[in-house]
């Protein structure tokens, strides 16, 4: 994959992680919003709790999307963004547009996808 093919990807998933972590905080400050009284007296100790809270209050889903992104962007480091992770193919370039986060190429996902349907 050449550089700009590989800078237009890293730019959509560093986008995409940004609007997902800043829909979390908006969720939280809301959340936060509606209940103040609740919130302990210990500014220092209540500071690190809310810290880890907006860790563990990231949507589920969310929170996944960003740990592929964040993974799709170590790929990129390494020089393997856009290789299937099973049969080290390049993945097709359509499948990328669509799902950067993509980590198999199609065949391979179908083929991942039957197991787990036989397994489930
Ligand atoms: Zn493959």
């Amino acid at each position: 994959m050449d550089a700009k093919t590989l800078a237009k990807f890293k730019k959509i998933l560093l986008d995409e992680k940004q609007r997902l972590l800043n829909n979390s905080k908006n969720a939280l400050k809301h959340e936060l919003a509606l209940s103040p009284d609740d919130l302990p007296d210990e500014t220092d100790l209540a500071a690190s709790e809310i810290n880890q809270n907006l860790i563990f209050k990231l949507r589920d889903r969310e929170r996944q999307l960003i740990a592929k992104i964040d993974d799709a962007l170590k790929r990129m480091d390494e020089g393997n963004f856009g290789i299937c992770e099973d049969c080290e193919e390049p993945i097709e370039p359509k499948r990328l547009e669509a799902r950067p986060v993509s980590t198999l190429c199609l065949s391979c996902k179908e083929r991942q996808e039957h197991r787990e349907k036989i397994y489930a």
